[in-house]
């Protein structure tokens, strides 16, 4: 089977970084137009839009942060006034905040959290939406996590909001497939990022989240730019509504390989 976005427009939040940035390169290798959005380190998204462009893709970086509604609008607008609107949205702006049990959170932090990743995400979806819904085709797939479903001490307001990317997605999913637009989740397991390099540049951590990993590796961002591609293509064209777990088995809980 050949996958191609050939004429897709996309936008990737969070796209200079991580599992964001391969996101926007398997993207670009399919033939999609990529906006990259980024909100701090523009060199990072400049780099990639020039390898984009190097690959003789179209790509362009715009700057915003996606927990300011404002910034989000202003964003869609200058990817309406490059190509005319969107066909593909992926959030994988994201942020897992300082580790507190929940006595000892800080509200403000608790709160920037659920702002980036729950709240960002929907201004996002809704920008979206109000541009897929009138032309009846679209995309938008939520990075969400395995915490979406396994509990995670000291980040409650990480696991609260992916949690709720989850619910969301099933929503925004119900009001929309009858437009013709389908709304995914993908939840990654431990896949080698910056935001979790204190984890994976440790080897007694290493070893420890090795341990809850039943294919016995770290992911890479490419693992789910696969999976991002799939399914915002035709192939996934009969799903909407779900979350998909890449995790190499991590919410099939090794710990009962051993009984329970
Ligand atoms: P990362 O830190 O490399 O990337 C996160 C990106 O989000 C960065 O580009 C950052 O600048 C951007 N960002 C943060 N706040 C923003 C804001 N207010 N507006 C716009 N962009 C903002 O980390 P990553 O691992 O690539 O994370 C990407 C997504 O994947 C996140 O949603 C994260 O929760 C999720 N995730 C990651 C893992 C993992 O193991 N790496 C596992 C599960 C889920």
């Amino acid at each position: 089977m050949h996958i191609t976005l050939s004429g897709k427009r996309a936008l990737v939040t969070g796209g200079n970084s991580g599992i964001g940035a391969g996101i926007v390169s398997a993207l670009a290798d399919a033939g999609a137009r990529v906006a990259v959005n980024y909100v701090t380190h523009p060199e990072a998204a400049q780099e990639l839009v020039r390898r984009v462009q190097a690959g003789k893709g179209e790509a362009l970086a715009i700057q915003a942060d996606v927990s300011d509604p404002a910034a989000v609008a202003g964003m869609f607008q200058q990817i309406d006034r490059a190509w005319g609107g969107i066909d593909i949205l992926v959030n994988s702006a994201g942020i897992d905040g300082p580790r507190a049990p929940a006595w000892e959170a800080d509200l403000a932090a608790w709160r920037k959290v659920i702002e980036v990743n729950l709240l960002g995400a929907f201004a996002c979806a809704q920008q979206a939406l109000r541009r897929m819904v009138p032309q009846a085709h679209g995309v938008i797939v939520n990075i969400s996590s395995v915490h979406e479903e396994i509990a995670w001490s000291g980040y409650s307001a990480y696991t609260a909001s992916k949690a709720g990317l989850g619910m969301m997605t099933k929503t925004l999913a119900q009001e929309a497939a009858p437009h013709g637009v389908r709304v995914l989740s993908v939840a990654p397991g431990a896949i080698k990022t910056p935001i979790n390099q204190a984890v994976w540049s440790d080897p007694a951590s290493l070893h420890d989240l090795l341990e809850k990993i039943p294919l016995n590796r770290l992911g890479e961002p490419d693992d789910i730019a696969r999976m991002v591609v799939v399914l915002v293509s035709d192939a996934a064209s009969y799903m909407t509504g779900r979350t998909v777990f890449v995790d190499g088995g991590m919410t099939d809980y090794p710990d009962f390989a051993h009984g329970g």
